[in-house]
């Protein structure tokens, strides 16, 4: 192997920066040739490509979002998408290549690979912290941390007001910022896709927490909760049953995905990108590096696809002991 590409490709999270950043002198420092792509798999198949030396990722590793750009490709997901791409790789002499991003961009590299032999190798990048193979996934700590500083800011006005605020984040399958957020800005219920708390435990807890003396109270809502309705047809249930409540709403957002990366996140992607370039010169392919008790460790990219739905349950006890 004597090229390497990387690219970004499905939803962008805080820390694909540091890890292009790492993957580039990496591959400096190893004396390969390194190319980035822009936009994903459609750069790819456009041969958008751009040569990086060590100085080209110079200031980014405290940027959020990604210098390479994203993209969601539906041609990639064709033989006739695919065939493009690789013909464009031939053309460019790239051997190998490094793809930051979450499930569905493994899925690609993982057909690519089957079609074309071609070595490929995943780093876990997303907010939501659900791939397998990983404990945590670049973007997730800073993502929470983000959610926990307004968080509290949301906490200052509504105890100004006495305040009962639904905050709904981000989480349409797993429910793990919401969960790791809510504990860390000390919300009074978390609402998760992974359990039904259901209506009647959500007014039973605010009542409770209302009549302990509580002067203002946060609910944590992920996108995908399971109790069946969303943040504004929450408050509109609470308002009609449990009249004692002044309730609002905030939807946060984008804001999520953004922001400067942690330090944490940095390291994480740092790590990250020098294993998936030296697992690739070993001659390794198809796998995700990923990180378990403080180590990095590689899991095939077929096991990493499967989803993470799997719930912290000792985190959900510490939450509901720390609502009392
Ligand atoms: P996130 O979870 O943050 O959204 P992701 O990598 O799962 O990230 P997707 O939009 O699912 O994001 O996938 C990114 C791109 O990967 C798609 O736009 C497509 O080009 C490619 N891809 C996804 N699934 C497949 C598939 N089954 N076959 C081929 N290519 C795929």
């Amino acid at each position: 192997i004597k090229k390497i590409a990387v690219f970004t490709s499905g939803g962008d999270s805080p820390g694909m920066n540091a890890a292009i950043r790492s993957v580039v002198r990496t591959c400096a420092y190893l004396e390969k040739e390194c190319v980035g792509i822009y936009r994903g798999y459609q750069g790819m198949i456009e041969g958008d490509f751009k040569p990086m030396d060590a100085r080209s990722v110079n200031n980014i590793i405290n940027k959020g979002g990604t210098i390479l750009k994203s993209a969601r490709c539906e041609e990639f997901r064709t033989p006739e998408g695919r065939k493009k791409a690789h013909d464009q790789l031939v053309k460019e002499g790239v051997d190998a290549f490094v793809v930051i991003g979450g499930n569905g961009s493994f899925t690609g590299a993982l057909k690519f690979n089957a079609e074309y032999g071609f070595p490929v190798i995943g780093i876990p990048g997303t907010i939501d912290n659900d791939i397998l193979g990983s404990s945590y996934t670049i973007g997730f700590d800073t993502a929470i941390n983000t959610v926990v500083e307004v968080i509290d800011k949301i906490r200052d006005t509504a105890s100004s007001h006495n305040r009962l605020f639904f905050v709904e984040v981000m989480g349409r399958d797993v429910g793990h910022i919401a969960l790791n957020a809510g504990v860390g800005a000390g919300a009074e219920e978390i609402l998760i896709p992974e359990q039904n708390l259901g209506l009647e435990r959500l007014l039973e807890s605010l009542k409770r927490s209302k009549a302990s003396g509580k002067s203002s109270s946060i609910v944590i809502v992920a996108e995908g909760d399971k109790i069946g309705k969303n943040v504004f047809q929450l408050k509109e249930y609470v308002e009609e049953h449990l009249p004692i409540y002044d309730v609002r709403v905030s939807v946060l957002g984008h804001m999520q995905r953004g922001g400067s990366p942690t330090c944490f996140d940095r390291v994480l992607a740092s790590r990250m990108g020098v294993k998936a370039v030296e697992s690739l010169l070993e001659g390794k392919s198809n796998l995700m590096v990923g990180i378990r008790d403080t180590k990095m460790v590689l899991t095939p990219l077929a096991e990493a696809i499967k989803a993470h739905t799997e719930i912290d349950e000792e985190l959900i006890r510490v939450s509901d002991i720390m609502t009392t």
